[in-house]
């Protein structure tokens, strides 16, 4: 073999690969610089949708200083292919969901499903040959003046036994240095778990929607699921059609000690109305009408669509869809037959929770029911805060940036996915971030960079 042909193999297994690094490799077989390796082109974190776009779209740029991107998984998309139920369809019609610079396959449904959008994204990996770095947790990143120092763990696992159990073989720190900083980790990087009074006092089983795949197995089973936003609605479907025994908290008020966003009262409009997605029909009307005439034109359509909600243990907020979502981000939620399955009486709406006990759960009008197994569809959360350091451009809060829609902060620093707009707002996100990268590398001149 010779050392061309030696070195690309390499480089397919790690993108950073070079032989000159490889001769100050660590015993661990990673190179650990001192002070760490400045690299010429911008770092993105995370190989979500959004990592994904921002590469494809620095490609497009032809932007001449190549990107790293960071992946703590072994693979891209790692929350639609580790952290989603089976049944899972895009909720919005696919040409709101597709990536930048390749459309999905002509081929594919309205709504595609998610097996389907993990093919995509797999083929938008190789179409734009990106190459993750996987297995790289960023721990800390930080501006230190003139670069962004980011610092990952690597945790090497293998499996023991049969069960899916698995041991940490070993662990590796590294550390990258560049101009750029773009953070595409997602605003669903952990699952947003609430403190519920005795929770630890259930003898049941608990899990977070994360974990659920689907209602196969739980046929003999209680369940409560806690949460309804578009994950609880439709993992309370899911279950259903499973025949299992399903109830659905609906109004979790006072006593989780979570941010009460989460999981407090949406809007439920259906997914389409007269054949018309209500997203693209929301769209339309939204280009010529005021929000308020917009909400009274939808929650009017809503009504004859799905009825009145409130009299299934659904109530309205006080405020419209389109302006809930304008003032609080919370994204209206999408019927696919679960409203019809409240109705049948498939599905039960409980209220809010008081306490666990141990064979099940007392609700804050007083009812006390037993359960088996209770689902948190409880939301997500960014992960941030966790991890970056000493910035005023993403609120500690919540690891969202601070002003809605803002995507570029000071130093080189910016937020791709963050916009609580979806797949549509990754794409808007992307193609701005690579611009503006790419504007800054004409203007400093890449050459002059490099040598840096
Ligand atoms: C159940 C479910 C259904 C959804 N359905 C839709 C839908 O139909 N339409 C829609 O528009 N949106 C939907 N969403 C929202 C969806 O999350 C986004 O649209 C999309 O996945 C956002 O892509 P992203 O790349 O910003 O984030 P993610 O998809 O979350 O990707 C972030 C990546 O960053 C990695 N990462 C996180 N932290 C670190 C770290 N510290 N170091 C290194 N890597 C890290 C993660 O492993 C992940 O691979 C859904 C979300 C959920 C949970």
């Amino acid at each position: 073999m010779d050392r061309f042909t030696e070195t690309e193999g390499k480089r397919a297994h790690d993108p950073l690969y070079s032989p000159r690094r490889a001769a100050r490799a660590t015993a661990t077989g990673f190179p650990v610089g001192e002070h760490g390796e400045v690299f010429a082109g911008p770092l993105i974190i995370g190989a979500g949708p959004a990592g994904l776009a921002v590469a494809a779209c620095l490609t497009m740029l032809k932007v001449p200083c190549p990107y790293v991107l960071l992946e703590r998984h072994d693979c891209i998309a790692s929350l639609w292919r580790h952290r989603t139920y089976r049944r899972l369809r895009l909720h919005l019609p696919k040409r709101y969901c597709e990536l930048p610079h390749m459309p999905f396959p002509p081929s594919y449904p309205e709504y595609p499903t998610r097996e389907q959008f993990l093919d995509y994204l797999e083929d938008y990996m190789r179409h734009f040959g990106i190459r993750p770095f996987f297995r790289q947790e960023v721990v800390s990143a930080e501006f230190d003046g003139e670069f962004w120092c980011v610092r990952t763990k690597e945790v090497v696992t293998a499996a023991i036994g049969g069960a899916g159990e698995e041991a940490v073989v070993s662990t590796a720190t590294r550390e990258y240095r560049s101009k750029w900083l773009v953070v595409a980790t997602g605003e669903n990087a952990e699952p947003a778990v609430p403190e519920i009074e005795g929770i630890d006092l259930f003898k049941g089983q608990v899990m977070h929607s994360c974990e659920y795949r689907s209602g196969e197995g739980y046929q003999d089973n209680k369940v409560l699921v806690v949460g309804c936003g578009n994950s609880g609605m439709e993992v309370s479907l899911d279950l259903s059609n499973y025949n299992v025994h399903t109830s659905m908290v609906v109004r979790d008020t006072v006593p989780l000690e979570i941010d009460l966003v989460l999981i407090c009262v949406v809007h439920v409009l259906p997914r389409e109305i007269m054949g018309l997605s209500t997203f693209r029909l929301s769209v339309w009307l939204l280009m010529c009408l005021s929000v308020q005439t917009v909400d009274r034109l939808l929650l009017l359509l809503t009504r004859l669509v799905l009825g009145d909600t409130a009299r299934l243990g659904i109530p309205r907020p006080s405020i419209g869809p389109m302006e809930l979502k304008k003032v609080s981000g919370k994204t209206p939620v999408l019927d696919v037959g679960t409203i019809s399955k409240i109705k049948s009486g498939d599905i039960k709406v409980l209220p809010g929770i008081q306490s666990f006990q141990e064979h099940g759960v007392e609700f804050i009008d007083g009812r006390t029911e037993d359960f088996d197994v209770v689902i948190l569809a409880t939301g997500y959360k960014s992960n941030v805060p966790y991890w970056l350091k000493d910035n005023d451009f993403f609120s500690d809060k919540d690891g969202f940036p601070r002003k809605a829609n803002e995507w570029k902060g000071k130093n080189g620093l910016y937020a791709a996915g963050f916009s609580r707009r979806g797949l549509l707002g990754v794409s808007i996100d992307a193609t701005k971030i690579a611009y503006d990268i790419a504007q800054c590398c004409n203007d400093i001149g890449y050459e002059k960079h490099k040598s840096k």
